[in-house]
């Protein structure tokens, strides 16, 4: 069975805690960011090791963990690529980005797991980094996806570390503790 593509607008998570995984995205300092985003690794790379078979669907229209650690992996350089236009460019518009059609181009069931443990590894490593770099009124530049919605750096940074946090929950089932 297919997965049902995502097409829902999660913008709404920068005003209210998130109802399934329990994240919060106002609860915390920005400058907080890098840390979790590192510490979300670390978890994946144990939810990659623990696995008894990665590539198991826990039913046929839901991802597989080494599924959802590629997306987690790609959201990771996806999100430093926009960083780094926010950051180098006024106000950019954001390139689309079809994130179920990726799954399917990029045989996403087909990875190996341990090559992606170490890319997400790697990728989860510059954004961090990028992050970390941000200083002062760079928190307030700004930028827009192309359907519409607009982020300073600062509500980008809350929104996009949810997404690697919420899908840690997908595959363990464990809800976010802030
Ligand atoms: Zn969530």
């Amino acid at each position: 069975m297919a997965i049902t593509p995502d097409t829902k607008d999660w913008t709404w998570v920068l005003e209210r805690p998130c109802p399934e995984c329990g994240f919060d995205t106002q609860g915390f300092a920005v400058e907080a960011v890098p840390g979790m985003i590192m510490a979300n690794t670390a978890a994946w790379q144990a939810a990659l090791d623990g696995a008894s078979d990665a590539r198991a669907r826990p039913e046929p229209s839901k991802w597989s963990p080494l599924e959802y650690a590629c997306h987690v992996r790609d959201v990771f350089r996806l999100y430093d690529q926009r960083l780094e236009l926010m950051l180098s460019q006024d106000d950019p518009l954001f390139p689309n980005w079809d994130q179920d059609e990726t799954a399917v181009t990029d045989r996403y069931g087909e990875q190996d797991p341990g090559e992606v443990a170490a890319e997400l590894r790697q990728a989860a490593f510059a954004i961090a980094g990028r992050f970390e770099g941000v200083t002062g009124d760079q928190w307030q530049r700004t930028g827009a996806r192309s359907d519409g919605a607009r982020f300073t750096v600062e509500t980008f940074a809350r929104y996009f570390v949810h997404d690697p946090v919420h899908h840690l929950y997908d595959v363990t089932g464990q809800r976010a503790v802030r």
